[in-house]
């Protein structure tokens, strides 16, 4: 891991990925879109490692990233030392183009919105794409979440929401209510006080130490969607709130499905128990959705499944099927009335993009598409996550049987193999994209969240990358070993 890659190896890197060997190459998509395939291609990713900083990276990054020259379907067009490919969004797009990339529905809403205008500020403004989306939101989350902050991005969201707390409870006059009660293996955004409540370790909070607020942090909880829950996990909760309740402004969690801090899924019994505790010690509770927000993981919010409403909740990733950065943080009428009857009687918070219009118009597109069957080829979002459901259950079965495999797990339309050690990240992308798939695994993780117009062979051929991906880690593994 700490051998430094030198600039020719790094080159040998690029090569060696879009050697591509079973994606399909389409001649002449490069020169169509533009890029010239060996001297732009290569001035563009020498540029890119100069000055470009990429997700989680060090600068310059170590492995080269894929040029992507167009996205359509649930494709995506990358240019390559050796010629184009095409390679099938296993991703889609860390969860935010749900609906595929060029779809028409939200290209025309983005074309239409961009001819009447493109931004306007949210400070004594407002324009019809907010208004009706943030209708829209009240509509379609849990009944009480009635009022809506639109961010400009997930961890903007979640700031926004334990902003909310906080003041609800100094409103109310406990200002000793400020710290927040999480469990661990979560991931809640890469800003500062997300950072707090993700988990100790993936977030590397020793690192941060001195920085971050200190928080209060119960165990992971049991895995499995489909487990009975554990009592003496259920305790557990309890105590931790009962000791901590005089502090505790609010509990945020992810529901059922932990994404980031490890791809986990847990009962939704146990959202139900949070539910019934911070209640009981007026505790507010935050849901973080901005991952299984929209269908994803088989319910339209992952709260449905417990048939629990919380105080605040967040949305993003996929509440522009993926084309433009838009969050929201939604709370009930008992949170706005606590902040603005309190004694600094507004929330404080306005982003400069706060309701982008081209942003909203496009959402209120998507939130179309996911529920008008009629805009989907007559099929609903239901029935396409049940499908890839299956489709990823029988595909990834064969996993369970490779060395080196410690779990398979799926649910809606999310589907993670699970390492017995960290993933050879090279070995596995490129088995990956020898597959014709895009995947970006992480720690001991090669997961897929497909788009959800993927069709069923598309499924398929996700599904043995996934498996060939896993196969190539373990083996780059034995082979240093
Ligand atoms: C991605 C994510 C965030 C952060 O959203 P950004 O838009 O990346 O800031 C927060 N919470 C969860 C659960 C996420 O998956």
């Amino acid at each position: 891991m700490s051998r430094t890659t030198t600039t020719s190896s790094w080159k040998k890197n690029i090569g060696r990925r879009l050697r591509t060997r079973g994606a399909r190459s389409r001649e002449g998509t490069i020169q169509r879109s533009g890029y010239g395939v060996s001297v732009e291609y290569r001035e563009l990713l020498g540029l890119d490692r100069a000055h470009v900083w990429h997700p989680y990276g060090p600068m310059p990054g170590k492995v080269a990233p894929l040029l992507v020259t167009g996205a359509h379907g649930v494709c995506l067009e990358v240019a390559g030392a050796h010629g184009p490919a095409t390679l099938i969004d296993g991703m889609s797009s860390w969860w935010a183009a749900i609906h595929g990339y060029r779809h028409p529905v939200l290209d025309a809403a983005a074309h239409a919105q961009i001819d009447r205008f493109a931004h306007v500020m949210f400070g004594g403004l407002t324009h019809e794409p907010a208004v009706r989306l943030a209708e829209r939101l009240v509509e379609l989350t849990p009944d009480p979440l009635r009022h809506v902050f639109l961010a400009d991005s997930g961890s903007v969201s979640v700031e926004v929401a334990i902003k909310m707390c906080l003041q609800y409870q100094r409103s109310l006059g406990r200002p000793g209510k400020r710290r927040l009660m999480t469990w661990r293996g979560g991931y809640h955004g890469d800003t500062f006080h997300p950072m707090s409540v993700c988990d100790p370790e993936g977030g590397m909070h020793s690192l941060w130490q001195g920085v971050l607020p200190e928080q209060v942090f119960a165990e992971e909880p049991p895995a499995g969607f489909a487990a009975e829950p554990d009592p003496a996990y259920l305790q557990h909760l309890a105590d931790l709130m009962e000791r901590h309740a005089a502090e505790l402004a609010a509990v945020i969690v992810e529901p059922v499905v932990q994404g980031a801090g490890g791809m986990r899924f847990h009962s939704p019994a146990y959202l139900k128990a949070l539910r019934e505790l911070c209640d009981a010690h007026d505790v507010l509770l935050v849901f973080d959705e901005i991952a299984t927000g929209f269908g994803r993981s088989g319910e339209l919010f992952a709260a449905d499944h417990a048939g629990v409403c919380p105080d605040v909740m967040c949305v993003g990733k996929a509440l522009t099927g993926g084309y433009l950065t838009l969050a929201a943080a939604l709370c009930t009428p008992k949170v706005a009335e606590g902040i603005s009857g309190g004694e600094v009687p507004i929330l404080a918070h306005g982003p400069t993009f706060m309701g982008n219009p081209l942003a909203a118009a496009v959402a209120n597109a998507s939130l179309d598409l996911l529920t008008d069957p009629q805009l989907r080829g007559g099929t609903s979002w239901r029935e396409d996550v049940a499908r890839i459901e299956s489709a990823l259950g029988a595909g990834l079965g064969a996993a369970r049987e490779l060395p080196g495999v410690r779990d398979v797990r799926v649910l809606g339309a999310i589907g993670v193999v699970q390492l017995e050690r960290e993933v050879d990240m090279a070995a596995a992308t490129d088995a990956a994209v020898a597959a014709g798939v895009w995947l970006r695994p992480f720690r001991d993780l090669i997961y897929t969240m497909p788009p959800y117009p993927t069709t069923d062979e598309q499924l398929a051929a996700v599904c043995r990358a996934v498996c060939a991906a896993a196969q190539a880690s373990t083996e780059a593994a034995l082979s240093r070993s």
